[in-house]
């Protein structure tokens, strides 16, 4: 079994993050990690320095990128050539195919606080549905996705629990990764694989196996169940 933090940020790669890939890996390691994949915004570490930072430290780094679509943000692995000129969810959908890769929605509802609001006010009468939840379903742009990020470590617990509610409905797998920005946000959201993983080619086979689960620490019996 393996403990991955799926979406990290330094600041390396990410302006708005503050904290260097050496502390990134000794907070990781500390936190009880066994893995962390490095995802910075638009724009790919090369293999080299990913492989640096791996063996200095002698922990598994994984090199993904966060890529702005039309769609939303979406987690990529398996990619090495710069995204960005992508643009939307399709065009990234060509790409990485034809790479083999793996695309994951990350955070998708973190910019509509009124359908999740919405949503909860209609079924906290009992329903279990609610028109809000029906309507984002019928989206055709999730076809588009292999996996969902429904944990992630700076969503809150009702984005979290009404992503996992459309994972559920869709069937979508779902993982968990911190999103951080800062060694102190490391640890919180992960994603738990099955088998052991050396390399980005076993991370990529594993995430196509489907073997794995997020996990969200900071409120496990508040969660709904993501699981199809
Ligand atoms: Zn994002
Ligand atoms: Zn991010």
């Amino acid at each position: 079994m393996m403990k991955i933090d799926l979406h990290v940020h330094t600041s390396h790669g990410s302006g708005c993050a503050y904290m260097d890939p050496d502390q990134l890996v000794q907070k990781a390691k500390f936190v009880g990690l066994d893995g962390v994949c490095i995802t910075e915004h638009d724009q790919l570490w090369s293999r080299d320095n990913i492989e640096r930072l791996k063996i200095k430290h002698d922990f598994l780094v994984i090199g993904g990128v966060e890529v702005s679509t039309d769609f939303g943000h979406v987690l990529v692995f398996g990619l090495h050539d710069s995204v960005r000129e992508v643009g939307t969810i399709r065009e990234l959908r060509k790409i990485v195919n034809k790479e083999g890769g793996v695309m994951i929605l990350a955070h998708p509802f973190r910019y509509e606080p009124d359908i999740i609001g919405a949503h909860f006010l209609s079924i906290s009468n009992g329903s279990s549905s609610s028109k809000e939840l029906e309507k984002v379903c019928k989206d055709p742009d999730f076809k588009l996705i292999d996996i969902m990020e429904v944990y992630n470590g700076r969503s809150g617990i009702n984005e979290i629990n009404f992503t996992a509610l459309v994972a559920k409905r869709l069937g979508l797998k779902s993982v968990g990764g911190s999103d951080a920005h800062a060694t102190l946000e490391l640890g919180t959201s992960y994603t738990v694989f099955e088998k052991e993983i050396k390399d980005e080619e076993d991370f990529i086979a594993q995430l196509k196996s489907g073997q794995f689960f997020g996990v969200d620490d900071r409120w496990s019996e508040d969660l709904v169940s993501a699981h199809p």
